[in-house]
């Protein structure tokens, strides 16, 4: 009686499989990048006069040392600032938050860029007040 001893191959099963590295989510932002190239000096051909100042820079020619070039604003609490403040208040309360109302009530000052002085101040009121005449 033979016994028939069969041959029983182990396999092992080399089941080496690299599972994927868990790397962190990279996070993607794309920032919108709107790069304002405000360096570049322009050349003023066109300049107003400093009775046509309003509450907003402007290119105006210099009386004093005829440089011709943007204004320098400034805000300063002009006597409406108050009344304004407290109208603005009543009327809305989302003025707050919102810090362009509030310096719209100030009266703004214009300085000449080159040499400084104080060249017009625009009022609350609407009036432009010229300190420096040719
Ligand atoms: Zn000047």
């Amino acid at each position: 009686m033979t016994y028939q001893s069969t041959p029983y191959d182990q396999v092992s099963l080399m089941s080496h499989e690299p599972g994927p590295p868990s790397y962190p989510a990279q996070p993607s932002v794309a920032y919108n990048m709107s790069p304002i190239d405000a360096s570049s000096k322009p050349h003023y051909d066109n300049t107003i006069p400093l009775s046509s100042l309003t509450r907003s820079s402007a290119p105006v020619e210099c009386p004093a040392c005829n440089h011709r070039g943007m204004t320098e604003t400034d805000y300063q609490s002009g006597n409406t600032t108050r009344a304004w403040a407290l109208g603005a208040l009543l009327l809305t309360w989302s003025l707050c938050c919102i810090p362009y109302c509030l310096t719209s009530t100030k009266n703004v000052t214009h300085k000449c860029g080159q040499c400084g002085v104080l060249l017009a101040t625009w009022h609350r009121s609407g009036h432009t007040e010229v300190h420096l005449y040719k």
